[in-house]
């Protein structure tokens, strides 16, 4: 399984060297924790460790070395960890080496506030703010292995940005992603995380995704991150002839749905298993 999948195009002494300006955040005084919360805006790279080390302690020894020591043991634990969270989604059936290798190279913990990040390789979803949470790692790699299907995607419309993590792992499976959140202080926070990695194919739209994004479609594939009791019709209609849409569908009892777009005037649905997923809700906030 290795990170065969596209990375992102920011290299970690690019950031380093953007941040030159704001060197007092390594100052010699910083603890390790400052340190990660620096690391946590400059480490992206997963699969480069040696790389992000090398940058990491260039950057850090000018003001402290035991700081770099530090950060690069997290950068190396962070990266053997989420090589342990694909391995056990692997284990759970998702068999797609890209979206594996996806899975792989986003570092979910720079997703989650500082106090959470321990946990960001448990499988589990963890609360992003505003009732919300970030989608546990099995189901977004069994929903994007469906979606897929084993081929190439252009443009992939995401219902629920949330903390912008899914956007990260599907720019690496799509040409194009275009995702939509409805909360503004979601959507503002998924543009913070997903900034500085400068990801070029991702466009953050605030609104209602259940009114899809007419336009910019059809799109080949569709992925919701949250329940409705139905698939809203606008979103069937923005579908490409051919394209695969994967959402829950329930209140209490969801369902994973598959549907299909067969032609001009027909879907196929697919229930595949049962999931839990926050409510997809109408209108924004
Ligand atoms: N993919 C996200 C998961 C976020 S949870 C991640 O990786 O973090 C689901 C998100 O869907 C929540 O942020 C919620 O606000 C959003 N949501 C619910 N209904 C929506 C709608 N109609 N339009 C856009 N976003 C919606």
């Amino acid at each position: 399984m290795t990170s065969k999948g596209k990375r992102f195009p920011l290299s970690l002494s690019s950031v380093v060297q953007q941040r030159e300006g704001n060197a007092s955040r390594f100052q010699s005084s910083a603890s390790t924790q400052t340190a990660m919360r620096n690391i946590k805006h400059a480490a992206y790279w997963p699969g480069s460790a040696a790389k992000t080390t090398m940058s990491a302690t260039g950057q850090a020894s000018q003001s402290g070395g035991t700081i770099s020591a530090d950060v690069s043991r997290a950068v190396l634990v962070s990266d053997a960890v989420r090589k342990a969270m694909v391995a056990r989604v692997a284990q759970q059936g998702v068999k797609d080496e890209t979206v594996l290798a996806a899975l792989e190279a986003v570092p979910r913990h720079l997703f989650l506030e500082s106090g959470l990040a321990s946990q960001a390789y448990v499988d589990a979803s963890l609360p992003i703010g505003h009732h919300q949470t970030i989608s546990q790692p099995y189901i977004v790699g069994r929903m994007l292995e469906i979606l897929r299907h084993g081929a190439a995607l252009d443009s992939v419309l995401e219902i629920g940005t949330g903390c912008g993590y899914q956007a990260a792992v599907l720019s690496l499976i799509a040409k194009e992603v275009y995702s939509i959140e409805r909360i503004k202080a979601l959507h503002e926070l998924a543009k913070q995380n997903l900034r500085p990695m400068r990801i070029a194919n991702i466009r953050l739209h605030y609104g209602d995704g259940m009114l899809g994004l007419p336009q910019v479609a059809p799109f080949d594939g569709i992925i919701l991150a949250a329940a409705g009791l139905e698939i809203p019709q606008a979103l069937l209609t923005q579908l490409k002839v051919g394209g695969r849409l994967i959402a829950p569908v329930g209140d209490r009892r969801q369902v994973l749905e598959l549907i299909e777009r067969v032609s001009h005037s027909e879907w196929r649905r697919t229930v595949i298993e049962h999931c839990h997923f926050v409510p997809l809700r109408s209108g924004v906030v």
